[in-house]
Order: C-alpha cells, then structure tokens, then sequence
C-alpha cells in the first residue's frame, strides 16, 4: 500500500510535507482561549476560496457527503421540491441523498460528459409560475466526467425566469483548485472538503452558507440535529464549536490557505489549467477521448478518458497500481470499465504529471493498447516547456 509515489486519483490528494509536519501537533484544548485565535482567522480566510464576503464559512467533521446532507436538511422541509440534473456519479449521488430525505427531486436526466443544463433549467423554472420549486442543484466539477460546468449560466438562468428557488453547489472537487464565486454566482450553500483542492485528509467538510440559506433554516422542517448550521454558526462565530474540532485538521487548513495564499490563488487556478492542459494534449496524443464531450466542459482537476472498444479499463488501473504502484482513478457508474480518470489536482507540479502520464503509458503498452509509448509524454513536454514561462511559482 505505501509508497513514495505520487497518487493520480481526483482526491484524495497529495498531501505536502508541509501540511503532513503541521498537522502533527499535540492536541491542545479546543475550549482554551486561545483557540479561537487560530479558528477565526480560518475561517474568514476561507472566504477568500469562496469567493464571499455576504456567505458564513462554516466547517465541521464529517466529508462531502456530509455537506450535502447538511445543506438539504438545514434549509427545506419534506416533500419540498428540487431541481437536479444527472450527469455523473456524484449528481446522481446527491440525488439519491434528496430522495432519501423525502424530497420531490425533479431530476433532468443529462448524458454523461455534459454538464448543467442551464437551458432546461430555465425552461423548467419559467414554466413554475407557483415557485414550488425550493432549490436547484448543481454539481460544479462531476467528479466521476471530468466535467466542469458553468455555476454562472445557471444563475442568469434562474434570474431569467425570475425564480427564487435557492442554489446549492457541490465544489468538491473544484475549490480552492478553479476559481468559485459565491457571491456572484449568488450561491446559496457551497459544498467542500478538506481532502481535494486544500490537500488535507478527508474529514472535514467546508461549507459557505448566504443569509437567504440562513433565512431558509428559519422554517425548514427536515430533522437536523448534528448537522444543524444554526449550532454550528452560533459557535463558530465566537471562535469554537458545537462539539469536538477536529484540532489537527484546522492546524493543516490554516497552513493550507497560506500555501494557497502565498502561491496566490490566480496562480493556483493557472498552474491547474496548464497541468490538466497537458494531461489532454497526451489523451489526444494517445489517440483516445475525453468523456467530456467539448472543450468548455474540461475539467482542470481531473480527465476521465475513454479507453477503446473491447479493453477493460478496471485491468489498466488494477496493473498500474500493481506493476508501478501508482493510482488512477477507476470509472465510476456507468463508465466503470470503459474510463479511467487522472487526478490532477492539488500539489502537483509537471515533473509530477509527467511522471504520471509515462506511469499509465507503461501499463497501456503492458495490456496491449494500440498507443506509442512516449507520445503522451512527448505531447505533455512540449507544452510544458512551451508554456513554463507563464509557470509562476510551483513546487
Ligand atoms: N461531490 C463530488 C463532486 C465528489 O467528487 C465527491 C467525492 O469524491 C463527493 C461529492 C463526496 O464527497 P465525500 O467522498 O468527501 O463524502
């Protein structure tokens, strides 16, 4: 299992040294006064990942999942209705959380490799003249597609239809890593985690709440005890929290938003952009397609690739783990053995990615794919080098 490899699935990630060091501290009393001294200052500087100064950060044990499920349960009642479309395994995920909550889920059914509908949306939320709808949903990077979609035309297309349902968005696999604008996105909660762009363990959930959301807690009716926002907001404003931190995770979110910072988040955004840039250019070097199907939808934190007809894409990743002991990210749901996916986010750097894409071309030749070894790699270097100068700090 433990190597000195760098992993290439879309989070976990790679965590640094330099977090890794930090967050092997010894506990101190999160009840000290001193504590919130560190707390809140993190907390308002994860506004800066959000993209916020009207939204609450609000973080609390527990992952994504757990987010999702805070988000629906602070702020609807059931049978309340919500509007979702399904375009990979974690859309498909969160809804299967709304319906399990009693929820009205009206679900646009969307091919995978597509992104948020915002058209139908439109149409959809125009045609609702009662506003039953209460919330839409939009899963801003599918994790499972490699699919980012466009959070911003999903808002005009809600005010367009002048509608006042709220919006949640699922960035858990997009913060911190591509740019989030909570405000102008009018965002109503956002949805994170420690372990993608903030390259931390999985164990905390970060959410960004708007005081529509909090408004909404005021009557929504679906049972929420632990997860309760009101709870966690009341005690996090005055620096602590409702029940036990997780002490050592806070240590490595602080340490990380000044990694971020210091990179500076533009650069964080570029240097994601120029790594997944190329990861393509070898895909199509490979000769092989994106399950993503144009190029606005390109994800920069993670490509899912189509492998070719009558190969297995469970055996590739199974080999590179086990001849080379690096992980790629299996195909989930319906692209489960027809798509692996290279996780390019986080600490990363292109000696890295590169190391990666020379890693997955070994077992692609070692099965038998119709690839030449070398040419992803090649494609890769020469963007790399073509584009270093633009490569600001990395490392
Ligand atoms: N949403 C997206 C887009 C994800 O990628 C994931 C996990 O990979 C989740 C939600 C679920 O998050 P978690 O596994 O942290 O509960």
């Amino acid at each position: 299992m433990s190597n000195q490899n760098p992993v290439f699935i879309p989070g976990p990630t790679n965590m640094p040294d330099r977090l890794r060091t930090k967050m092997m501290a010894q506990t101190v009393d999160h009840r000290a006064p001193d504590f919130a001294g560190l707390f809140k200052p993190m907390l308002d500087d994860t506004k800066k990942v959000f993209g916020t100064t009207l939204g609450t950060v609000i973080t609390f044990p527990g992952s994504g999942t757990g987010g999702w499920e805070a988000a629906v349960a602070n702020t609807l009642s059931p049978g309340d209705k919500v509007l979702v479309a399904r375009y990979g395994m974690f859309s498909h995920k969160w809804i299967d959380l709304c319906q399990k909550f009693g929820l009205e889920v009206q679900v646009v059914e969307t091919p995978w490799g597509c992104g948020a509908p915002a058209d139908r949306f439109e149409e959809i939320l125009a045609a609702d003249t009662a506003h039953t709808i209460k919330a839409v949903l939009v899963t801003h990077n599918e994790t499972a597609t490699g699919v980012l979609s466009d959070v911003g035309s999903v808002r005009r297309a809600m005010d367009s239809a002048d509608h006042p349902a709220m919006m949640f968005v699922d960035c858990v696999s997009s913060l911190a890593s591509v740019p989030f604008h909570f405000d102008d996105w009018g965002v109503d909660v956002a949805i994170s985690g420690s372990q993608k762009g903030f390259m931390l363990p999985a164990g905390m959930a970060i959410t960004c709440v708007s005081p529509k959301a909090f408004a909404a807690m005021e009557t929504a009716k679906l049972p929420r005890c632990y997860f309760d926002f009101r709870d966690m907001a009341a005690n996090n404003g005055k620096g602590g929290f409702p029940y036990t931190p997780p002490l050592q995770l806070i240590y490595g979110m602080r340490e990380a938003l000044d990694m971020l910072f210091e990179e500076g988040l533009e650069n964080v955004y570029a240097r994601h952009h120029r790594l997944a840039e190329g990861v393509r250019r070898a895909v199509s070097a490979w000769g092989l397609d994106l399950v993503a199907q144009e190029p606005a939808l390109y994800s920069d934190t993670v490509s899912a690739i189509r492998v070719p007809e009558g190969f297995d894409s469970n055996r590739l990743t199974d080999h590179a783990y086990t001849a080379y002991g690096v992980s790629f990210g299996v195909g989930l749901g319906e692209l489960n053995g027809k798509a692996f996916r290279i996780g390019h986010l986080g600490s990363l750097t292109d000696v890295m990615v590169l190391s990666g894409l020379a890693t997955i071309e070994m077992a692609m030749a070692d099965l038998d794919y119709p690839i030449t070894l070398g040419s992803g790699v090649a494609a890769a270097q020469e963007y790399y080098r073509q584009t270093r100068a633009q490569a600001v700090t990395q490392g």
